[in-house]
């Protein structure tokens, strides 16, 4: 199975228990991408809450995705949790 890093925990976990963001090579958008239809960038984070308020307390979904701007995905994460 795929195991990969959540940037929450900083755990490695299999994959398909996380939730996959992608940053678009062309487009340079931010995209849910849980098919891997998208091509790009992409961080994991675990499918809880915790986890995804650690990541973006930390901005470890920008750092990895090697982007500054906050994202709509990240608002609508911000959203979920709060
Ligand atoms: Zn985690």
């Amino acid at each position: 199975m795929k195991q990969r890093k959540c940037q929450g925990c900083k755990q490695t976990k299999d994959a398909d228990l996380m939730y996959k963001i992608t940053r678009e090579h062309i487009s340079g958008k931010i995209f849910l991408n849980p098919n891997s239809k998208i091509l790009g960038r992409s961080a994991y984070v675990c499918k809880n809450k915790d986890c995804i308020k650690q990541m973006l307390k930390k901005k470890a979904l920008r750092n990895a995705l090697k982007t500054s701007e906050l994202s709509e995905i990240e608002q609508e994460l911000f959203k979920y949790c709060y």
